[in-house]
């Protein structure tokens, strides 16, 4: 069995009293003005279009500042339709002048994967608070590179895993955490879709990518894997499966794996970029929880053992995030989605990959509690 450690996991320690003093002030600084914080988009595809965008127009305590993009078009069709200040319009050559913008509080990275690190740690150098787009990053490396440019600014820094911020997802955390059922002892975690576009785009790019399904649908498996336990997975098993190899030439389409858990529950996550599958269930000594979907953009559906239908009004998951880290930033709440919950995860995406290398090698884990929030 190979082993993996938690490499430079001490970086998330190295927060100099500097940065940690700079920060301080700045809430003190936000709260005194109570006002929403100034969030700059830096991408405009279509997460931020139909996404994130229309939940700009809702959230309580931050609002759409600004934008970066390539694309002149959709500045210009941007600023109008959002009444943006033109100020507050940047491309990516021109992007760390935004150090100078004191409109903008936070930037949010939404652009294909590999271009995740290379944003966030100049949103850091500017000295802005960062969200990343899920997958954080295409390595392990990158993750730990993030996370010490925004420590060392004395940034906050999140994930965009929304399910963190979503009402069913929440009571799922805390049926597992309270141990309403008792002990956990299995998780099955699926998420997938059937890709049928353009075989360029850049998710089938591993240049881009980083991988394929593993690094698009694999991590929300993987994510509720481990809040369905509320714990991290000691080892990791893998299989990859291809049955359009002509059309996913450079990218995984099919990953199954297995995991280990400290309490002796076992889980199993399948991702796939060839089948439609969105769904998680949590079994407990006495009763299990089930949601369908599990990580959509919602409503999602969940059941319980005992006949109990979950019910939840449905809000934007988006608009809930990033209302969530504003209010981490302005008030000191729990910062829901940490950098560290998403460098845990690609350690373990970088586990599977190398199953697979080994042939299903069981790789075994040392993660402790990294990236489990609590309180
Ligand atoms: P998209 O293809 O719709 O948009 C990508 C954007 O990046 C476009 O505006 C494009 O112009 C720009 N871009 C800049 N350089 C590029 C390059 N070299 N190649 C391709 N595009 C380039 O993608 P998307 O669906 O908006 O995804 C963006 C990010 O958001 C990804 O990291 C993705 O995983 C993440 N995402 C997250 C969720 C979620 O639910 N949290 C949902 C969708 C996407």
């Amino acid at each position: 069995m190979k082993k993996i450690t938690r490499r430079s996991f001490n970086t998330t320690l190295s927060v100099g009293i500097g940065a940690m003093l700079n920060s301080t002030k700045a809430c003190a600084e936000t709260l005194q003005d109570g006002k929403k914080l100034g969030m700059a988009l830096v991408g405009l595809g279509s997460y931020s279009e139909y996404q994130l965008a229309p939940s700009l127009q809702d959230t309580q305590h931050t609002y759409l500042a600004g934008i970066v993009t390539g694309t002149p078009e959709k500045a210009a069709k941007w600023t109008e339709k959002y009444g943006l200040d033109k100020k507050n319009i940047y491309n990516y050559e021109n992007f760390d002048d935004i150090a100078d913008n004191d409109d903008i509080d936070i930037v949010y990275v939404v652009l294909p994967n590999s271009m995740h690190a290379d944003f966030c740690i100049r949103a850091a150098k500017a000295g802005k608070h960062v969200i990343c787009e899920k997958p954080m990053a295409v390595s392990v490396v990158e993750c730990d590179a993030i996370i010490k440019a925004c420590n060392q600014a004395g940034v906050k820094l999140s994930v965009g895993y929304r399910l963190h911020s979503e009402p069913y997802t929440q009571e799922l955390m805390k049926i597992v955490k309270e141990k309403k059922f008792g002990e956990v002892n299995f998780v099955s975690a699926d998420a997938a879709y059937i890709s049928r576009g353009n075989p360029n785009q850049w998710r089938l790019d591993r240049k881009l990518s980083g991988g394929g399904a593993l690094m698009n649908m694999g991590v929300y498996s993987i994510q509720s894997a481990i809040y369905g336990s509320g714990q991290n997975p000691t080892s990791v098993s893998a299989q990859e499966f291809s049955t359009r190899p002509e059309y996913f030439k450079d990218t995984d389409e099919t990953i199954s794996a297995q995991f280990e858990f400290p309490n002796g529950a076992v889980g199993n996550i399948y991702t796939s970029h060839n089948a439609n599958i969105n769904r998680h269930y949590s079994s407990f000594e006495k009763g299990w929880v089930e949601l369908e979907p599990a990580n959509n953009y919602g409503p999602l559906s969940g059941r319980t053992s005992g006949g109990v239908t979950l019910s939840y009004p449905h809000e934007r998951q988006q608009k809930l995030q990033m209302d969530d880290f504003a209010h981490h930033i302005m008030y000191g709440s729990v910062n829901k989605v940490p950098g560290e919950m998403g460098k845990r995860d690609m350690i373990i995406v970088e586990a599977i990959y190398e199953s697979i290398r080994e042939g299903g090698e069981k790789i075994s884990l040392d993660l402790g509690n990294m990236g489990i929030v609590t309180g």
